[in-house]
Order: structure tokens, then sequence, then C-alpha cells
């Protein structure tokens, strides 16, 4: 029987809409088995509801996503279909990113010519340290809520992991200065939290609309935003498409940056330490 097999004290089961997350409670939950349902390479909008998946939700714990209807497209049916009833409600064992922090960009009004809008705020957080941050501290109350046997442990393991990202973050703050104040061409609003972070800003965006691939029609109209702006670098997330980057490229001579969207995303980006470490030195390279 498979109950008769469980270890004394059961590990946690984990399962993650994205990789940043599972590497958070690896972080947080260093004895609990995380699954992440998505890579780095693949767009987290849009993703199938496939049946491997609906398993491994059968059998969590715990499922942490970003949230704010980042999954609107497939969790829903994932949920449904595993029927779950310990991970239903954030009451118990589903935890939201997006709902620990304020999200950047929420809309009061949408409406379908607006394209795939984020309504309750972009939920591309993960590169904000500070809200990161803060979902830690949520996330270690709801490890503790869900396993108080271990209550100690997840609350150790927060104040090791504070403690290093704090430090981290003023690295990355002294490494980063070189890139306030610059421009860059984007692909949806993946790194807003990034370059509001940094004080980059995304003067133009390959998407005509969000969550609608470049148009020809479109890509012509930046080449104008490109000459009056002068950004230095055309930034793509790893799972984004670079054709319209790479004709933009073409025509404007701009360099293309593939950012690692998460933890895997590129052979440097083992952990979220060293996803920001990545993601700050790639685009330091490109402004030299
Ligand atoms: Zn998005």
């Amino acid at each position: 029987m498979a109950l008769a097999a469980m270890p004394a004290a059961a590990q946690l089961n984990v399962f993650s809409c994205e990789p940043e997350y599972a590497a958070l409670v690896k972080e947080l939950a260093p004895n609990a088995k995380v699954f992440s349902a998505t890579t780095a390479y693949q767009d987290p909008h849009m993703i199938q509801a496939r049946p491997s998946l609906i398993a491994k939700m059968r059998q969590a714990d715990l499922v942490v996503c970003a949230g704010a209807d980042l999954e609107i497209g497939w969790l829903p049916m994932l949920m449904m279909k595993s029927a779950n009833a310990k991970v239903r409600s954030t009451e118990q064992g589903l935890f939201y990113a997006a709902m620990q922090v304020e999200t950047l960009d929420k809309l009061d009004k949408v409406d379908a010519s607006m394209g795939d809008v984020h309504a309750l705020g972009n939920p591309h957080l993960h590169f904000d340290p500070q809200r990161l941050l803060q979902v830690a501290q949520a996330l270690t109350v709801k490890l503790s809520q869900l396993d108080p046997e271990q209550q100690a442990n997840y609350q150790a393991a927060f104040m090791d992991f504070s403690q290093r990202w704090q430090q981290a973050i003023d690295r990355w703050l002294t490494q980063a200065k070189p890139l306030q104040g610059r421009k860059v061409v984007g692909y949806h609003s993946s790194f807003r939290y990034l370059y509001n972070w940094l004080g980059i800003e995304q003067v133009a965006d390959l998407e005509p609309k969000p969550g609608l691939p470049p148009s020809s029609s479109h890509l012509a109209t930046l080449l104008a935003v490109v000459e009056q702006q002068a950004p230095t670098a055309i930034v793509l997330a790893s799972y984004q498409d670079n054709r319209g980057a790479n004709w933009l490229a073409e025509r404007t001579g701009l360099p293309v940056v593939v950012l690692p969207m998460s933890v895997g995303g590129n052979e440097q980006s083992q952990d979220l330490f060293s996803l920001y470490d990545s993601v700050i030195a790639l685009l330091l390279d490109s402004q030299s």
C-alpha cells in the first residue's frame, strides 16, 4: 500500500506553475518534492493542460503560481481535472505570488480591443527582488500552515534566504548602475519589474498588442521609434520568437539580447541568484 510506504515525516509535494517559483520553494523548503509545470523556454501564458500535468497536480499538497491571471488559460482546467481538494483554495494549498504584493500596471477597464492584457496588473513580478522577498515571506507562512511540524525549519530557511538575498540585492544594484537610464526595445511586458527596479526604459514593444505576435506593419512603425528614442538593444525572453527582433536588428544595427525568463533559461541560471546574475551580466555585456 502506498500509505504504508510513507516516511514518518511526510515530504511536502509542491506543484509550481513556473520555474522561478519552483526555485523559490527549493530555497524555502529544501526537503520538499518540487515539480515545475513549465520551463523557461515555454510561454507561461499559453500552456496545454496535458494529462501529465493533471496527474502531477492531483498529487500536490501545495500549488504555487504567479497568479494575476498569468495562468488563466490553463490552470483552471488543470484544477478542475485534477480534482484535488487540497489545492482548490488559497485558504488551503493554493498560493499566488501576485496576491502577496502590489502589482504594477493594474487596469480599471478592459475591453477586447486591447488584446490579451493583464488586467490584474503585470504578473511577471519575479524580477523585482523586493517583491520576491515579500512573496518568500508569505510562502513561508503558507508552508508552515500546511506542514506545522516543520515550522521552525521553514522559518530558519527563510531567514537564511532573506539574508543572502538582501546581500545579493546590494551587489546587483552596484553592478547594474551603468544600466540606469538605458532605453531598450522589448517584447511584451516580460521584464517590466526588472526595468522598473534598475531604471531601464522600454521605449517600444515588438508586440502590436499584448499577446499578439509582431506583425510586419507594426515592426515597420518601430523603425521610427528607434530613430527617435535611440534605444541600445532589443531584449527578448528565452521563450520568445526572435524573428521580429532579428528583422528590426538587421535594419537598425541594434544588438538582440536574449535574457533567461526564469531559472533554467540559460546555462548560467541554475537558481534565483544566478538567474539575476546572468540577466544583469547579459544586459551589461550588450552595452559595451
Ligand atoms: Zn504577460
